[in-house]
C-alpha cells in the first residue's frame, strides 16, 4: 500500500520543507539561511497551524547566522527563552 497523503503522513513536515524551499528569508529578522518556520498568527489566536499562508520561514534554535538571532524562538514561548524579566522591587 503505497503511502499517499493524508493519514500517517507528517503534515507538519512537508509543509516545512515546501516553505524552506521556496524561501529561507527569515520573516523577523530579514536575513538568509532560515532552517525552521513559524507561524504568522499564532495558534494561540486562532493562525492556522498547517496552511502555508501562515507559515514563514524562520531562524530556529541555531540561530541566524547574521545577526544571531534564533527569531523563531524568541517569539514563540515554545522553548523555553530567559525572558528579560527585570525583578521589580515591588
Ligand atoms: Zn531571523
Ligand atoms: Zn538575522
Amino acid at each position: 500500500m503505497p503511502r499517499s497523503k493524508g493519514r500517517g503522513g507528517r503534515p507538519w513536515r512537508r509543509i516545512r520543507a515546501q516553505i524552506l524551499a521556496a524561501s529561507q528569508t527569515c520573516w523577523i529578522c530579514g536575513h538568509g539561511g532560515a532552517d525552521t518556520v513559524d507561524h504568522v498568527i499564532p495558534l494561540t489566536l486562532g493562525g492556522a497551524p498547517l496552511d502555508p499562508a501562515n507559515l514563514r520561514p524562520a531562524h530556529g534554535v541555531k540561530g541566524c547566522p547574521v545577526c544571531r538571532r534564533k527569531c523563531n524562538s524568541s517569539k514563540g514561548n515554545k522553548t523555553a527563552l530567559p525572558a528579560p524579566r527585570t525583578s521589580r522591587a515591588w
